[in-house]
């Protein structure tokens, strides 16, 4: 809906919609489409009620995803996994591993290709897949952009090293998303590997590991001399029953864009995970603002194949541009239909010159508060040291009413960077900084994303202004 229209439908003037929407912070021109949220708000505030009915894009796509499998269709399906951890501490060294290590018997040739995602299948039948960037950073700008991709988070540390920042960054991404982790504690071959430092710090951050008797499976490999991974393979698939993962081969496919790009001499090759159904050549696709009928398809291997299941990664020739990692994509049964929903969705991309999604900031409670619609006050905290990071959390925790419950999705000491800003976006949180500024990128990404970054340096200011948030009373700042 335009502003035009919007206005129309209110029977007020486009300046006053035009205002409002200014009110909000939003610079718009008559003939602008307006999402969901902004012409909820701006109803609201003209004393209407919305309802949608299906036309807005995003209303569109929560609508697809609602299409439920009947239980006797479902069949189990192998696990996604994404390793994570800081750098250096061997999350390639063990993803290399893996690929060159675990091709099936008899199977003609290894691993050739890079394609963002493979799959391995072990001794005994069981298939796993993995998502091959590795970090959390890729993981959570998918996750940025709405797709959920991975069942199972592998966190890999050092032995020889220690728990580090971006370790404790890739765990709350991990939490953020919903996954369990297993730990692989790397590098056991080393002199001056030692296991239970790592798992003595995890136990510090409320992560008891199993043999400790707490809840989480832990691993200790040598990614390099390929000690162990076959057991923390096990330990992927035991993880993987307790989740009984299942979906709907026989049925059109739906998944995730891994990644895509344009290759010389043959189009626009993208690699798709297909998270239920099976895909074909020949199928129609709309893969976020692009589309296209599958030409031929390819698995990590090179080997053209005719069909793709359920987590299967595959790599796709014939769409018509290149969709973004994260996006989704769909098998339509028309073409044309295919071709009208992309062309429409790139349509509304250009109006919107790729704006992000709103996200929620302090002052922007007050009006969800009003519509009913707010529950959850999510916060990534960053500070100078520990100690206000640690006091700062635990009285904004407290800040928690039976309306509002405040998380801290992630706590750290150190700059605000990217990676906190990517977190925030994919959980939609307010970034709260105490004697910390952000990076310039990370300032930059803000922007583009929406990101709200507070930053305090009495800590008593921090908190009241989040509490008068929380009670809708924060004076708008014009
Ligand atoms: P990433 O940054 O987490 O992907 O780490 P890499 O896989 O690139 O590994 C970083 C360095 O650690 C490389 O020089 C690897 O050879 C080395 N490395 C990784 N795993 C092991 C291991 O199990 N044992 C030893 N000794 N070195 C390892």
């Amino acid at each position: 809906v335009s502003v035009s229209e919007l206005a129309n439908l209110m029977d007020v003037s486009y300046a006053d919609v035009i205002s409002k929407c200014m009110n909000l912070g939003l610079m718009v021109s008559i003939n602008q489409r307006l999402d969901a949220e902004v012409i909820e708000l701006v109803a609201n505030e003209f004393g209407y009620e919305v309802e949608f009915i299906g036309l807005d894009e995003h209303e569109a796509e929560a609508e697809e995803e609602e299409i439920v499998d009947d239980e006797k269709h479902l069949v189990p399906r192998p696990p996604i996994v994404t390793i994570m951890g800081h750098v250096d501490h061997g999350k390639t060294s063990l993803l290399d591993y893996i690929r060159n290590t675990n091709v099936i018997a008899g199977e003609a040739g290894g691993i050739t290709q890079h394609i963002g995602a493979y799959e391995v299948s072990l001794p005994n039948g069981k298939k796993i897949t993995f998502l091959d960037t590795p970090g959390h950073e890729a993981f959570t700008a998918m996750r940025a952009r709405g797709a959920t991709v991975g069942d199972i988070a592998v966190i890999v540390i050092a032995a020889d090293d220690a728990v580090m920042p971006q370790t404790r960054e890739a765990i709350s991404h991990a939490q953020a998303a919903g996954l369990p982790m297993i730990f692989a504690i790397n590098k056991i071959d080393k002199e001056g590997a030692n296991p239970d430092k790592i798992k003595e710090q995890l136990a510090a951050m409320n992560l008891l590991v199993e043999d400790w008797g707490g809840k989480y499976q832990s691993q200790e490999i040598s990614a390099k001399q390929g000690l162990h991974v076959d057991l923390l393979l096990e330990k992927i698939l035991l993880e993987a029953e307790l989740l009984d993962l299942k979906a709907n081969p026989n049925r059109p496919a739906v998944g995730t864009v891994i990644e895509a790009s344009l290759d010389k001499g043959r189009g626009y090759v993208a690699t798709l995970l297909v998270q239920n159904g099976t895909l074909h050549p020949g199928d129609v696709i709309v893969a976020g603002a692009h589309y296209g009928r599958v030409k031929a398809m390819f698995n990590e291997r090179g080997q053209r194949i005719q069909a793709a299941g359920p987590s299967t990664p595959v790599q796709v020739l014939g769409l018509d541009g290149a969709p973004q990692a994260g996006e989704k994509f769909k098998v339509y049964a028309d073409e044309s239909e295919a071709k009208e929903i992309a062309t429409r969705r790139a349509q509304i991309l250009r109006e919107q010159g790729m704006r992000a999604r709103k996200h929620i900031t302090l002052d922007e409670i007050g009006r969800r508060l009003a519509l009913g619609t707010f529950k959850e006050l999510n916060l990534i905290i960053k500070g100078d040291v520990d100690g206000s990071v640690e006091a700062l959390s635990d009285a904004l925790q407290k800040l928690s009413t039976e309306e509002i419950v405040v998380n801290v999705v992630h706590k750290a000491v150190g700059q605000i960077t990217e990676s906190d800003v990517l977190l925030a976006s994919a959980s939609d949180a307010i970034i709260v900084g105490f004697q910390v500024r952000p990076s310039m990128q990370a300032a930059r990404l803000a922007e583009r994303e929406n990101i709200e970054i507070r930053t305090y340096s009495v800590i008593y200011d921090a908190i009241e202004e989040i509490k008068s948030a929380m009670e809708g009373m924060l004076e708008p700042k014009i």
